[in-house]
Parts: structure tokens; C-alpha cells; sequence
């Protein structure tokens, strides 16, 4: 099929909730994608922060075409080695003690938060609130709506699941004045992915331990975005020197494959016992299979390294290029999540680039999110640049 045949029959026969580009994506290899009518691009989207290791890694291609012949499901009624093994690299690469497998992000962060209330249940405590973040984004089913401190996406779905009270991103104090006995756990990204690449300041995340510490509240961190090498450390959490008791993942864990993980120490873990959830699909043998050769992937072939370098490197060219235009407001980020806030909506660049052979992506109407594979080089970054620039000045003259 050519694009247009695609978009004709996406038209007809898909639910209409996306508001797509017109192009059609059929092939990717690292951090390159071509789309329906040949037509090359340079990814700096990478499935939305999904495509760490970039397009079709040969480690993960192989894994999931062994497994394929062997099996593919089995259903959580029986013991899954790959599952098992999955969940140990996880633990052991991390503060975590137990995992619990399930889909995608939104399914990661509902086992997250069904947990932290049977954790108080099993505790005799009657303690139902989450404290979560404006501009935080958990998530689209109802709970992981509710969890999302952003209107626009809870616009049309109320009434909410009730106990959720947002509080400012990185305000110490918020979190502290909005403790009640009532509060069972503060639920935040370390590094708020979709609400526009929001660093918090050093001190935060230890600060927000102390205080759940202090309250006996629980810390949950959702790494979905951010977790898996993005910000050049496995986990965004180390570089705050700081664990959690839950944490969610899922974008970046199987190289592509839907996954999703909730991980916990074992004092928490404890209190999801057979028969109070579950996931028909949840790591299975071939998306765990996927799972256990990108995080193996990931360890071995020095991404977290190239991440952070090239991180560094294309943080210091986005610099020069906010000297070069008024309209650029700021840019921050960590490792490869990096994103410059405008003063100016994004969505026309983000066009202008892809009609040129570069997908970046806009966040938050005007902060352009740059998250390309953690395999990128200096010279993809260099040629992003000099697409990017073009399209700036284009902007610039009008
Ligand atoms: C993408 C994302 C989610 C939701 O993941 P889905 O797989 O789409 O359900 C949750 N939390 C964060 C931080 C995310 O970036």
C-alpha cells in the first residue's frame, strides 16, 4: 500500500483518538525509519522514548524469532522461565526485590497504585490519597487518569476515581502541606516526561524520601518514560541518589515488544498474594524474551555511556541554537531526554522537520522533546541540527 491507500483505510476503519502525521512508517533500522513510499528519516521520536536500542536491534530481533518458534504464551497458571528471568536482571539491576509484569505503562502504574492500597489495608491503616504532580502524565485508564495532574486529559471522563491531589513539580513544601493522615503515597516520574522534560533540582526526590520516611507514606517512582538508560543511568533514580518503594516501566523495556513491569521491595510486594492481580499476557515468554535482550543489551554494548556522551553533546548544540533565537525559552533535559521550551507553539517545526527527514516530537504545545535511541551518534546529531536550524530560521523570517 502506498501512504495514501494507508491513511484512507486508517480513516475508515481505526477509532479516530490520534491526531496522526501524514505519513505511514514501514521499516527502521537503528535510528533511521523509512515510510510507505521509500522516503528516508532520521528518529529523534524513537516510538515516543520506546526504541532505546533503535529500530529492529539485531539482539532483539533474534530473541523474539527464537522464541517465536518455541512458545509464544502460556498464561501466568504456570511457572514462565523467561518471565523469571526477567524479573532477577530487573532486581538485580535495581533497589527492587520482586517485579510483577503486565502490558504497558498505564497497566504498570494501576498495579502500582492497587498495591500501595492493599499495602495499607494489610496494615490496618485506613490511608486512600496519592499525592501526584501537575503536569504529570501516568497514564490513560481510569485510575492512571485520575493519577495525571493535567485537565486536558481528564476532560470529558469525570466523574474520577477519587483520592488523587496534585501539587506542584519539585515543591518540597506542597508535598509536606498537602500530608494528611489520610495520605497513603507520593507518586511522581523523577523526570517528568510528556508535561515538557521538567529536571527536578537536586535535592527533591531525598527530600520527598525524608518526608515519606517521616510519615510512613510510600515513594513511588514512574520510570515508564525515563526509566530503562534514557537518562544515561539504567534508572532515572540513581542520579538522585535516592530509591523508591514501587517503580513502574514500560516504554524502553523490551526493545520495541508492550511490556510493562511494576517492581517493589519485598516489604511492600508482599501484600499481592494469588488472587489479587493479574495480567492474562503480562511477561509472557516472547515479550519477556525481548525484555531479557534489551536490558542485556543495554548493560553490555556501552549505551548508558553513549547516552550520556551524546546526551551531553546534543544539550550543548541545542545551547547555542537558544543564543541564536529569542523565541527559544529554554533547554534541559538528562542523557537523551531533552527538550526546548518556546515561546512559540511547536507543532509547525515538528512538520517543517518531518517534511525535511527529521522526526522530533512537540510535548505540551510548545516544548519540541528530543528522545532518539540511545545508539545515536554525534553525526546524527550534527544532521539534525543542521535540518533543525534551517527550519528555526524559516520560523524566525515569518
Ligand atoms: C507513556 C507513559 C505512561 C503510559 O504508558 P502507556 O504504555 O501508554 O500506558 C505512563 N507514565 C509515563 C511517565 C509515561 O511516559
Amino acid at each position: 500500500m502506498n501512504t495514501q491507500e494507508i491513511i484512507n483505510l486508517t480513516g475508515k476503519y481505526i477509532a479516530n483518538t490520534y491526531n496522526r502525521f501524514s505519513i505511514a512508517i514501514t521499516k527502521g533500522k537503528g535510528c533511521r525509519v523509512w515510510d510507505a513510499d521509500g522516503k528516508e528519516y532520521l528518529d529523534f521520536v524513537a516510538g515516543l522514548a520506546v526504541c532505546n536500542l533503535g529500530h529492529c536491534h539485531p539482539k532483539v530481533v533474534k530473541a523474539i524469532q527464537e522464541q517465536a518458534e518455541k512458545l509464544i504464551h502460556v498464561s501466568n497458571l504456570y511457572h514462565i522461565e523467561l518471565q523469571a528471568q526477567l524479573a532477577e536482571l530487573l532486581c538485580k539491576n535495581s533497589f527492587a526485590e520482586k517485579a510483577f509484569f503486565c502490558n504497558s505503562g498505564a497497566e504498570a502504574n494501576e498495579a502500582a497504585i492497587k498495591l500501595t492500597r492493599k499495602y495499607f489495608k494489610d496494615k490496618g491503616e485506613s490511608r486512600f490519597q496519592i499525592i501526584t504532580m501537575e503536569k504529570s502524565f501516568h497514564g490513560r485508564t481510569m485510575a492512571t487518569l485520575a493519577a495525571t495532574g493535567q485537565k486536558k486529559f481528564q476532560q470529558g471522563f469525570e466523574p474520577l476515581l477519587e483520592k488523587f491531589i496534585y501539587v506542584p513539580f519539585d515543591d518540597v513544601d506542597a508535598v509536606a502541606r498537602a500530608i494528611t493522615t489520610d495520605t497513603a503515597a507520593i507518586m511522581l516520574e523523577p523526570i517528568q516526561g510528556e508535561g515538557g522534560v521538567n529536571i527536578p533540582s537536586d535535592n527533591y526526590l531525598k527530600d520527598l524520601k525524608a518526608l515519606c520516611r517521616g510519615k510512613g507514606l510510600l515513594l513511588i517512582f514512574d520510570e515508564v518514560q525515563v526509566g530503562m538508560g534514557r537518562t544515561g543511568k539504567l534508572f532515572a533514580y540513581e542520579h538522585y541518589d535516592v530509591a523508591p518503594d514501587i517503580m513502574t516501566l514500560a516504554k524502553g523495556l523490551a526493545g520495541g515488544v508492550a511490556i510493562g513491569a511494576m517492581l517493589a521491595t519485598d516489604e511492600v510486594a508482599k501484600s499481592f498474594v494469588p488472587g489479587t492481580h493479574a495480567s492474562t499476557f503480562g511477561g509472557n515468554p516472547l515479550a519477556a524474551a525481548a525484555g531479557i535482550a534489551a536490558i542485556k543489551a543495554v548493560l553490555e554494548e556501552d549505551m548508558l555511556e553513549n547516552c550520556r556522551k551524546v546526551g551531553k553533546y546534543l544539550l550543548e548544540k541545542l545551547y547555542t541554537l537558544k543564543a541564536e533565537y529569542p523565541f527559544i525559552k529554554e533547554v534541559r533535559g538528562k542523557g537523551l531526554i531533552i527538550g526546548m521550551e518556546l515561546t512559540i507553539p511547536g507543532a509547525g517545526i515538528v512538520k517543517a522537520c518531518m517534511e525535511k527527514g527529521l522526526l522530533i516530537n512537540c510535548t505540551s504545545d510548545t516544548i519540541l522533546r528530543f528522545i532518539p535511541p540511545l545508539v545515536v551518534t554525534e553525526k546524527d546529531v550534527d544532521e539534525m541540527m543542521g535540518i533543525l536550524r534551517k527550519q528555526l530560521s524559516a520560523v524566525s523570517y515569518q
